[in-house]
């Protein structure tokens, strides 16, 4: 038996697609154009990388994306400045700092500081709050997409065993929360788990976020488990050159795996689908109005 390939590109594409209609809708009926704004300190490769994709993305999709740049040696005072601007801002339904920021600023405050409603990346407490109360605010992209995606697949999850392997704030501990509000019986692994391998082979889904390339080996797949690699990792080639992977060993877990993931292609592309998504839904709450199905 080899997996499924659950084919990130295409559920990405086809939600950007929906996104796009929806905001030709409220823009047309509401007279409102969702805006986005990235906030960006200093000049890490990877963060511009992701910034002016996610800049390309919103416009793409007819909203308005707002791109602030600063020094690697601004001060916590003048980022916090810029985001109290942005939370001011009624064309900023939106806001996003991309991580990490340079040591010398704490993250959380600045997180913090974000609107709650403006938060699109789920991540201040008053949003983990509402997700771990079953309430309703912004929930963090990346675990959001990955629902969206086992959903798809798997339909109704209810009693199935999932597995998540990594607790960070921004992948793993609102992914348990997600797959709790699905009704499935939800283990949360991590770097002091005994026996990974036994955890990991009584899972349905397994979901990885750890940031250790092939950690999770194939052998440990159940037979049928649909398996969400959030992984990526670059490694370097004998040639020299470098490449992506995933924190699951794919070409074993294929043989056990029903679906799973590719790195890259799989949940990597889902995250800013799903940050455009959540920039419309940040827009109509504020504008108090319903999100326009299509
Ligand atoms: P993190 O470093 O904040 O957290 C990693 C987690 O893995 C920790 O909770 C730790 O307990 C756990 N861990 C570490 N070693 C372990 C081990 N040996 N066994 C079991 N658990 C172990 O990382 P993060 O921010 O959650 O990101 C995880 C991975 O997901 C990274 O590769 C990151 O690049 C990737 N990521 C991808 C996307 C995307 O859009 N695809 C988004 C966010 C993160």
């Amino acid at each position: 038996m080899s997996a499924d390939v659950i084919d990130g590109k295409a559920f990405a594409a086809a939600l950007k697609k929906d996104v796009a209609r929806q905001v030709a809708i409220l823009k047309e009926q509401h007279d409102l154009t969702p805006g986005l704004a990235v906030v960006l300190v200093g000049d890490d490769p990877a963060s511009q990388v992701y910034v002016r994709n996610k800049n390309k993305s919103t416009k793409e999709a007819g909203m308005n994306s707002y791109e602030h740049r600063m020094d690697p040696d601004v001060s916590e005072a003048e980022l916090l400045a810029v985001v109290d601007r942005l939370n001011q801002d009624p064309a900023v339904h939106a806001i996003l700092v991309q991580l990490p920021l340079p040591k010398h600023i704490n993250e959380a405050a600045v997180i913090d500081a974000i609107s709650p409603e403006k938060d699109v990346d789920g991540f201040h407490v008053i949003n983990s709050g509402l997700l771990a109360t079953g309430g309703k605010g912004m929930v963090p992209c990346t675990p959001l997409g990955c629902v969206m995606m086992l959903k798809d697949r798997l339909g109704d999850m209810s009693g199935l065993e999932a597995v998540i392997v990594g607790r960070s704030n921004i992948v793993g501990k609102p992914m348990a929360q997600l797959l709790l509000n699905e009704n499935c019986t939800v283990t949360m692994a991590h770097s002091r788990t005994r026996d990974l391998p036994a955890v990991i082979g009584r899972a349905d889904i397994v979901v990885a976020a750890v940031g250790v390339p092939e950690l999770v080996k194939g052998s440990w797949i159940k037979e049928g488990a649909t398996v969400i690699d959030v992984g990526i990792n670059r490694i370097e080639k004998p040639d020299g050159k470098t490449r992506l992977i995933g924190d699951v060993e794919y070409d074993e877990a294929i043989k056990h795996a029903a679906a799973i993931t590719p790195v890259p292609g799989g949940v990597g592309p889902m995250t800013i689908a799903v940050l455009l998504k959540n920039t419309v839904t940040a827009a109509c709450r504020q504008a108090r109005v319903d999100e326009p199905i299509v």
